[in-house]
């Protein structure tokens, strides 16, 4: 059963932080996108909603009042840094809503439910303890999986084809065109094709392509500036001494310093995970970035079957991650009339990535949600038409306006396929001006910030462990 599950989880774990005189069952939850998916509104709403639940009634733990109370306490991990979630709440919730600061690194924080069933049978059980660790993580560094199986020639080429058309790559490009791998390594010559390298994919993540690795070009963290994040993509050549070769070996270093201890140490030992995508971004941004994003679900996916792996099969020995949702954000850009599309286009683009983790035995599923709810909906006429909007306030300007932002494909298939599509304007009405500020809100005792899909979210995630 669960708890017995939850014992050998915790034994398996030894080292982490056991309260009390009984073992404890620790659900480990991974929750991961590429950067400005939403990860750090999503944890900071989960939260408050986990510990004022009034909103929470797709919960069944929530709603039938199992869960006595949520309290957070001590990580049980000394040397990450903790979520700040006070700072975020703060943000989101206070008199002057903003959005906070968004996920740089990884980091955790333990929420502790104090649950007790409910009902005759279950009653006679007395309140017990789970624990809820959040960490937080860059999907990029999910990305970097792919290059474990690649040698720097083979990444380099790859890379290069990929981005030989992008007008973001155009300064890189012409920086490479005047470089020879065989000459010899010059630093600042180095650091300058670094620096190049970052801004493409900088400009390229910003413009909705989702393939950025290596992940920590983006997200440097305390390595910036060393030498495992100072290479770039070559053509093939490089002898001894010469900058190629400098740059396939510090590539190796990036692989063995950075890429596996994060996967050894933080990634094995999740249980349940949620991937939070940009889809409607990446939608706005046109059929590439469809595509594009589709190619990175895929390699994110592949982090989760280490059956295919032998470095992952090596440092999970056996576990898996048990669920994985897939869940697209900020949904309240859409009035709910569109939300199914959302999902159905959400579920083909994981397709057929979502397949093959199923067959790892991990079970899967895809939402559109919004952790924090910027907008309300209406609908208007607008030339004899009757259009559904989203109302909000801009974030510049901070004016309150009524927005339609264009209607989703019928068909997911036609996004996927921008050979069949033809068209290419979706979410092309005021898509592009919506960037909501999140709205002031008046709590009532009890209530965390509004949502949509939150609770359905967590019950799919940890709903079974309460
Ligand atoms: P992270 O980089 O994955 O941590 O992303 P954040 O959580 O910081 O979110 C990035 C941005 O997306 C925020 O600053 C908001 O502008 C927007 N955003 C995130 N979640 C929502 C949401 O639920 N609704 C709306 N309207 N915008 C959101």
């Amino acid at each position: 059963g669960d708890i017995a599950d939850g014992v050998s989880r915790q034994v398996e774990r030894a080292g982490s932080v056991v309260s009390g005189a009984f073992f404890e069952p620790v659900i480990r939850l991974g929750v991961t996108g590429l950067s400005r998916a939403g990860k750090t509104v999503f944890i900071t709403s989960l939260l408050a909603n986990l510990m004022n639940r009034a909103r929470m009634g797709q919960l069944r733990a929530a709603a039938d009042g199992t869960i006595r109370t949520a309290y957070l306490q001590p990580q049980p991990d000394d040397t990450l840094p903790r979520f700040d979630y006070e700072t975020h709440l703060a943000a989101l919730i206070g008199p002057a809503p903003h959005w906070p600061d968004s996920t740089r690194a990884i980091s955790e924080l333990r929420l502790s439910l104090r649950v007790q069933p409910t009902g005759l049978i279950a009653g006679m059980r007395g309140p017990r303890n789970v624990h809820l660790d959040i960490v937080d993580y860059p999907g990029e560094w999910l990305l970097d999986l792919s290059l474990l199986e690649k040698s720097f020639p083979d990444w380099s080429a790859e890379t290069l084809q990929r981005i030989r058309g992008r007008d973001q790559a155009r300064d890189f490009l012409a920086l490479l065109d005047g470089t020879d791998p065989d000459a010899r390594l010059d630093e600042p010559q180095a650091q300058a094709l670094a620096a190049a390298f970052t801004g493409y994919l900088r400009q390229a993540r910003e413009d909705g392509f989702s393939d950025c690795t290596p992940g920590r070009f983006l997200l440097p963290g305390d390595l910036a500036g060393s030498p495992v994040l100072t290479f770039a993509p070559l053509p093939p050549g490089g002898g001894r001494g010469s900058l190629g070769r400098e740059f396939a070996r510090r590539y190796d270093a990036y692989k063995r310093e950075v890429v596996k201890p994060f996967f050894r140490d933080h990634f094995a030992r999740i249980d349940r995970q949620v991937v939070l995508v940009d889809a409607l971004g990446a939608i706005h941004a046109g059929p590439r970035a469809v595509e594009d994003m589709r190619r990175a679900m895929g390699d994110i996916l592949s982090a989760f079957q280490p059956g295919r792996n032998s470095f992952l099969s090596q440092i999970f020995r056996g576990r898996r991650v048990e669920r994985i949702l897939f869940a697209a954000t900020k949904a309240d850009h859409l009035h709910h009339a569109q939300h199914a599309k959302l999902t159905a286009i959400m579920e083909a683009l994981v397709g057929d990535a979502k397949s093959r983790a199923d067959y790892a035995g991990a079970r899967t599923a895809a939402m559109s949600i919004a952790a924090l709810r910027a907008t309300t909906e209406d609908r208007v006429e607008h030339a004899g038409e009757t259009l559904d909007v989203v109302r909000g306030v801009l974030l510049e300007g901070g004016k309150r306006a009524a927005f339609y932002p264009g209607a989703l494909p019928e068909d997911p298939s036609h996004l996927l396929v921008p050979a069949r599509s033809g068209a290419e304007g979706w979410l092309d009405a005021d898509y592009e001006i919506m960037r909501f500020a999140p709205q002031p809100l008046s709590l009532k005792p009890g209530e965390g910030p509004p949502h949509i899909r939150l609770d359905r979210a967590a019950e799919f995630l940890i709903g079974d462990r309460l």
